[in-house]
């Protein structure tokens, strides 16, 4: 059986690196935002090309934590509305929500499964104060389009990240050595770095051995009232400056994540070449392969692909040996917990929760299970 994504097998080439950390760490004895938070922090920025990285505890509060430090500087009220894509994971609108914010859906395109720019000036109105693109299956939204639009109606932009590590920062690196020779859609302006989640869930391109996640920003105040906010408000012990949260980057963790980050540039390339032959080789006229520039723009946090009758692809899969995942069965309005969008409509949406299937893609395949599950698609 290929799997869908082994876990163990994923992290066993780290296994002596971080036995290693776990003796020093037992032996150190400081388990809270102590050494490894900060190195980890310092180095994620840098990767990020971000003044300030502030590690969390997850993904969701990570977005939550912005929104959060948005309203205490002012710049966000509660009620204040938040356009986000209909075609997200849950928790991208769960933390808009959380925030005492609404969340107003927008359609993507059928093509990237990525917010429609197109479609988001309709849905502005004079509650909307901000954006929140979430960069689906490793692949950026355009996001010179939504900056232009955010610009225009005065809005904040906050990216979702959780599934895109590293997908900007080779146009970053590669931005200052060729800047000249990319087109303008090519890079973001420096200028428009937002705010950005990520999380360090184990299935994550950059995953820890449990839970985990960063803000990085490059704002002064907002990073200061991050970092106190994830440590209950507080900056000196025991004087609390503002309601905070207990939120922090867990110090195992960080050790942990220390160690893969470094090997994540790499994780990345082998991801982009292995989804270039799934796209150059499978070759079916029932799948529809999914969109790629072929730029860095994309870290193939999952490969998705669609099709009309997606439980059967699956079966036969299954009978084959292959293991696939649905990213994701049910959209976020037709969710039980979000009752009162339940009869709202959005069709791109539906269609693509309808269709699509995660195949097999991660550090863990080797030469001959990424030819099998292409010799097995060509014969579906
Ligand atoms: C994983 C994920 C999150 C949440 O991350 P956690 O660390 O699980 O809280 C948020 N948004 C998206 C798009 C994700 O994929």
């Amino acid at each position: 059986m290929i799997h869908f994504l082994n876990l163990k097998k994923i992290n066993q080439p780290f296994e002596f690196a971080f036995q290693d950390k776990m003796k020093q760490f037992l032996e150190g004895g400081w388990y809270i935002l102590g050494n490894e938070v900060k190195q980890f922090e310092k180095d994620f920025a840098s990767y990020c090309g971000s003044k300030y990285c502030i590690g969390v505890g997850n993904g969701l509060d990570a977005l939550v934590l912005i929104f959060k430090a948005y309203i205490h500087l002012g710049k966000l009220q509660k009620g204040d509305e938040v356009i986000v894509p209909a075609n997200t994971y849950i928790a991208s609108i769960l933390a808009v929500l959380q925030a005492d914010l609404i969340p107003v859906l927008v359609e993507p395109r059928l093509e990237t499964y990525n917010i429609n720019p197109e479609e988001i000036e309709a849905k502005i109105s004079s509650k909307t104060k901000a954006i929140l693109p979430v960069h689906l299956y490793g692949q950026l939204c355009e996001m010179k389009a939504i900056n232009e639009i955010a610009q225009k109606h005065n809005l904040l932009v906050i990216e979702d990240a959780a599934q895109s590590h590293g997908a900007r920062f080779s146009v970053q690196c590669s931005l200052k050595s060729v800047q000249s020779e990319l087109s303008d859609e090519a890079h973001p302006s420096p200028n428009t770095h937002h705010p950005t989640a990520y999380s360090f869930y184990p299935g994550k391109n950059l995953g820890a051995l449990g839970d985990g996640g960063a803000i990085t920003t490059n704002d002064d105040a907002l990073a200061e009232v991050l970092f106190s906010l994830r440590n209950y408000g507080s900056k000196v012990k025991y004087e609390n400056e503002i309601l905070g949260v207990n939120s922090r980057l867990d110090e195992l963790q960080a050790a942990f994540l220390n160690i893969k980050l470094k090997h994540l540039e790499a994780e990345n390339e082998f991801r982009r070449r292995v989804a270039k032959q799934y796209l150059s080789e499978i070759k079916n006229d029932k799948i529809t392969l999914p969109y790629w520039d072929l730029s860095n723009n994309h870290v193939f946090h999952l490969f998705v692909i669609r099709t009309s009758n997606r439980n059967h692809l699956q079966d036969y899969l299954k009978e084959n040996g292959i293991e696939t995942m649905i990213h994701y069965p049910i959209p976020p309005h037709k969710q039980k917990a979000l009752s009162n969008w339940n009869n709202l409509s959005f069709p791109i949406t539906e269609k693509i929760h309808d269709e699509v299937l995660s195949i097999p893609l991660n550090s863990g395949l080797t030469v001959s299970e990424i030819q099998h599950i292409i010799t097995v698609l060509n014969k579906y």
